[in-house]
């Protein structure tokens, strides 16, 4: 069974494939590009569903037999500043810059060297032959910081230092980042949910 994941992110593709390998699963996991999907919805599960929902379309416009076909959408909260940038995170801006630099600029112009803050996600996934979706969260707290470090990763991992750590999520390397995220504990969910429900079964 393959597992779809509606995404232009590769970096995401590939975190799927080593998080659901350290959790011992082979699951095949493959890209499914979607155009025109507009992220207007007020929560991350809104927008991980018009996501998943776009792909199950395509793939049946497509005529092509459904396996596990999910999206997930996730985002940084800063709680000193209401939990921005949140379920805005991919069109963040600040001073002309976007995401990760914008996120630096906006700290050190608040005086902030260092932020609580959390990564959340939401994923929302379609089986075959299930009209309902199934969904999963997960989030990991630690803190955010305005000075980059550490080359690995994408977004605002260079800027995340999750507590328990004192490196980045960009300097830990994958291999820790995804036994610790918020999209491993999110992927990890949703496999026990489906294993308890007997839905991983060919
Ligand atoms: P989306 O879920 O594709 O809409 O992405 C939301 C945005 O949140 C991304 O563009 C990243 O900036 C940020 N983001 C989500 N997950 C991560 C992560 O694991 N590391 C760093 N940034 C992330």
């Amino acid at each position: 069974m393959k597992l779809r994941v509606v995404t232009g992110n590769r970096h995401k593709v590939q975190e799927f494939r080593s998080i659901l390998a350290i959790l011992g699963h082979d699951l095949v996991v493959e890209p499914l590009k979607v155009s025109n999907v507009v992220e207007c919805g007020a929560t991350y599960y809104q927008n991980a569903y018009r996501k998943a929902f776009a792909g199950v379309r395509r793939d049946q416009y497509r005529g092509e037999c459904a396996d596990i076909i999910l999206a997930d959408d996730s985002g940084l909260e800063v709680e000193e500043f209401g939990r921005v940038p949140g379920v805005h995170s991919a069109r963040f801006s600040y001073a002309g810059l976007s995401e990760r630099a914008a996120m630096s600029r906006f700290l050190l112009d608040q005086g902030t060297s260092l932020a609580h803050g959390q990564f959340i996600c939401w994923i929302v996934a379609f089986l075959p032959g299930m009209p309902q979706c199934v969904s999963a969260y997960g989030s990991v707290h630690g803190t955010v910081r305005p000075d980059p470090h550490g080359t690995s990763g994408f977004g605002y991992d260079p800027l995340f230092v999750p507590d328990g750590y004192t490196s980045t999520f960009a300097e830990m390397g994958p291999q820790m980042k995804d036994r610790i995220s918020h999209r491993s504990r999110a992927i990890a969910s949703l496999l026990s949910m489906l294993e308890s429900k007997d839905s991983l079964r060919p």
